[in-house]
């Protein structure tokens, strides 16, 4: 049995496969590679989803699992590992392929689970309490009703140009990336085309950046190109603080060749030979598979001197910052690796003639440069034919929140909010109603339940106040309160602002102070009080104003976007918890008015224990009673009550 994570390297095999020579080859070598594609399997191969997501949900037990009942039944059988098919909530994932039948998923794989499933798929049977789905394929025999796995409604709808190897090859195996099609797209560019009409082919496509507004990458490349310079330098920019983005770190753990691929295709466009990826030190899974990717390309010529003879010299080099927000603007990370503080600065100079040691650069995000190998693999006119006219192309993005269905999700751009969240996230779970979503992290925007319609592109988004941003999506349900939410993204931008301008340091930091004062218990209860946080809330847009218009940088220019943005979907809120001093989602716990319920309470003195007010009073085996002007909603009574005689309004 082979053991986990391991990686047979066939190398002369893959230089014929990256040659383009595989008409040449014989029999024996055309099985091996059949073999290392999965086309042909001639013992069991058990693949796990071995990834930080599959890791928390508890994948270490299950290999444990899987390799003991191999071991103890002396089962030949290979034992390999994937990236996530993205499915989060159905990790950890394990695929089953017997020779000549086709590939099976199973969710949610624990470890007492692993004998009962590999018992019955052994003879061959499909426990179906456990399966997700089979994998179609004309080349094995399919299971018997069983659902495929890319008609299930997570899916459907999803078309997979970025995330096509995630979930399905060894993340640690350069073999299997370059079977499955990889590198070929690099070759071709190095081969057939020049730095100008790799450029031009990109600008052709209409490939816009993803990260922020959508500037046309193939311009910024031609730019940069174009500009008189000694040297030039590509930053891919895989860095993602936002809440709820995991996208990136999903595709560098499951897929990061397609990575290296892509930054090489890149640099050769721009005429750099020294490329870098960014990312935090945080990802380190990520930063394991995408040196490990490197290393592997550098091994079979893919990187170094004189790549494949075409006189192209490449070296790429990560690096690893701390997790700064700020070092998404592309002036601060460019600042970051040259060793400084990252702090912007202002613009212009723009980086495509001044960026990195004074050279022109281009800083891309790193979705933006995935789309650039299908882009070569199959022409601008057919990467056009996916999305919308304006906003070609595929999105990603990390669907999390209150969603049925959480995970990593491929769309084509021009797909509606809705059906991102009712088909492919099955909607709010428990019957919950739908509150809105938050899109593209502190920096993206609010919508509400009104606004699901929306197609997914640029023009769209920008009109309702959004960006598609780091490509977070995040839903609320009727029970999230926004100010809250609100809240905690304005204490991060605080955080993270880097000081150097006022607007930006200041605003930031008084916003979250408005804030804290709006979802708090007021210290007094008379009319100047409310007048005061009335004042706050007309402050707080002006204020967000003020710094939107006056900031250096994205970071603070868009810093007032969640204010804003929510001030206006959910206004009502706002007014409720300044007038009726009421949070609707009882999670503003200062608040909350509790009360205790006579008919309920046993008196049994728990609650008046433990209240640090003392605003709580009575004899023990008799009702209790809360003093209100006492009481400073800290809940401790209502989670202490072990009969439900608290009740909080
Ligand atoms: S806007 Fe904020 S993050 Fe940007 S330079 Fe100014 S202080 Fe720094
Ligand atoms: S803890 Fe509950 S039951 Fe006990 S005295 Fe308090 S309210 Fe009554
Ligand atoms: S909410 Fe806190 S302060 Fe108020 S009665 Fe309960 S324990 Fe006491």
């Amino acid at each position: 049995m082979a053991s986990f994570e391991e990686n047979t390297s066939q190398y002369s095999l893959i230089q014929t496969v990256l040659e383009g020579n595989a008409g040449d080859m014989d029999e024996k070598e055309r099985e091996a590679v059949d073999h290392i594609k999965g086309d042909k399997v001639t013992q069991p191969v058990i693949s796990l989803s071995y990834n930080t997501a599959s890791i928390v949900a508890g994948a270490d037990e299950t290999f444990n699992a899987i390799r003991d009942y191999l071991e103890e039944r002396d089962i030949d059988a290979r034992l390999n590992v994937i990236g996530s098919l993205g499915l989060i909530t159905a990790e950890p994932l394990m695929d089953v392929q017997l020779p000549g039948k086709a590939r099976v998923t199973f969710s949610n794989v624990f470890p007492e689970k692993v004998s009962d499933i590999l018992d019955a798929v052994f003879n061959n049977i499909i426990p179906k309490e456990y399966v997700l789905g089979q994998h179609p394929t004309d080349l094995h025999e399919p299971w018997e009703n069983i659902a495929y796995v890319n008609e299930l409604p997570f899916f459907q709808t999803q078309k997979r140009l970025i995330l096509k190897n995630c979930g399905r090859i060894n993340p640690g195996s350069i073999d299997e990336y370059v079977v499955h099609g990889g590198y070929r797209s690099f070759l071709m560019a190095i081969r057939n085309y020049t730095p100008e009409e790799v450029c031009t082919l990109v600008e052709d496509s209409g490939l816009r950046g993803r990260g922020g507004e959508g500037y046309p990458t193939g311009k910024k490349w031609k730019t940069t190109l174009n500009a008189p310079a000694e040297k030039r330098f590509l930053i891919c920019n895989a860095g993602e603080s936002d809440p709820g983005a995991f996208m990136e770190r999903m595709i560098m753990e499951g897929d990061p060749h397609s990575l290296v691929e892509a930054v090489a295709i890149a640099s050769y466009a721009i005429g750099a030979q020294k490329a870098y990826i960014y990312l935090e030190s945080e990802y380190e899974m990520a930063c394991r598979r995408l040196q490990n990717a490197i290393d592997q390309a550098r091994d079979y010529g893919l990187l170094g001197h004189d790549i494949f003879s075409s006189g192209f010299n490449l070296n790429i080099q990560l690096h690893q910052g701390a997790g700064a927000y700020v070092c998404g603007e592309e002036t601060a990370l460019i600042a970051s690796i040259e060793g400084k503080r990252g702090m912007p600065r202002p613009k212009p100079p723009y980086p495509s003639h001044r960026g990195l040691h004074n050279q022109p650069t281009v800083v891309n995000n790193m979705e933006t440069l995935l789309n650039v190998p299908v882009i070569v693999r199959y022409g601008a006119a057919r990467y056009k034919q996916t999305g919308t006219d304006k906003s070609p192309g595929t999105k990603v993005f990390s669907v999390s929140g209150k969603i049925e269905r959480s995970g990593l999700v491929e769309i084509p751009m021009g797909v509606s909010l809705r059906e991102v969240v009712y088909k492919i996230g099955g909607g709010v779970p428990d019957n919950k109603g739908l509150k809105g979503l938050l899109l593209g992290g502190p920096a993206g925007g609010a919508l509400t339940y009104d606004h699901l319609n929306t197609r997914i592109d640029y023009e769209e988004l920008k009109q309702l106040g959004c960006t598609l941003g780091s490509g977070a999506v995040v839903v609320m349900d009727e029970h999230t309160c926004i100010l809250d939410t609100v809240k905690y993204y304005m204490h991060l931008l605080e955080e993270e602002s880097c000081g150097k301008c006022i607007p930006c340091r200041e605003g930031t930091r008084r916003m979250h102070e408005i804030l804290e004062n709006i979802t708090k218990r007021p210290e007094e209860e008379n009319g100047s009080f409310t007048l005061h946080r009335f004042k706050g809330v007309i402050n707080l847009e002006r204020l967000a104003h003020v710094v939107q218009d006056t900031s250096l940088c994205g970071l603070g220019q868009r810093a007032a976007n969640p204010v804003l943005s929510t001030i206006s979907a959910f206004r009502q809120e706002y007014e409720e918890h300044i007038f009726e001093r009421k949070c609707r989602a009882g999670v503003c716990q200062e608040l909350s008015t509790f009360y205790i319920d006579v008919d309920q309470c046993t008196g049994c003195t728990i609650c008046a224990q433990k209240c640090p007010t003392g605003a709580i009073v009575g004899s023990a085996k008799k009702p209790h009673f809360i003093v209100q002007e006492r009481c400073i909603g800290c809940a401790i009574c209502y989670e202490s009550c072990k009969f439900g005689a608290i009740i909080r309004k």
